[in-house]
């Protein structure tokens, strides 16, 4: 096969794949995989597409950068040397579309658990928490 990609047209793609499927995701979804449950990703039909699926539970999980969605922690307040105005419009307009989605979500019927990145610095506390938010 023809590598018909340009070097910047494939790291261009190579970034879009890193966004979609990101490292505390994937930590994320292999606890969960070896703690046996099953789930879908991305559901696009779902308000704000959540990262975990669990549809015969009616639970998804969110999983967030503590930086690009606002969370009051250290890793979430992050200085920004350059362009401050731009990023703390860009962090309030994520929380809110983040507000907005969940309670939607919640109208719907669905219990939603939002992951931050900075819980996986202590994996044995969010192992038992997600154990119990999703149940048996
Ligand atoms: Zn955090």
């Amino acid at each position: 096969m023809v590598d018909t990609l340009s070097p910047k047209q494939r790291s261009e793609r190579m970034a879009l794949i890193r966004a979609k499927n990101t490292k505390p995701e994937l930590r994320i979804r292999k606890l969960l995989h070896s703690l046996g449950y099953r789930y879908r990703l991305h559901r696009k039909d779902l308000p704000g597409k959540p990262d975990i699926v669990f549809p015969s539970r009616k639970k998804v999980i969110f999983i967030h950068g503590c930086f690009w969605h606002g969370h009051k922690c250290k890793m979430g307040s992050r200085p920004v040397k350059s362009n401050k105005a731009y990023w703390v419009n860009k962090i309030a307009n994520n929380m809110k579309r983040d507000s907005l989605n969940i309670r939607e979500l919640k109208n719907l019927g669905w219990k939603v658990r939002v992951v931050w990145e900075c819980e996986l610095k202590l994996p044995k506390k969010l192992k038992n928490s997600l154990t119990k938010f999703l149940g048996f």
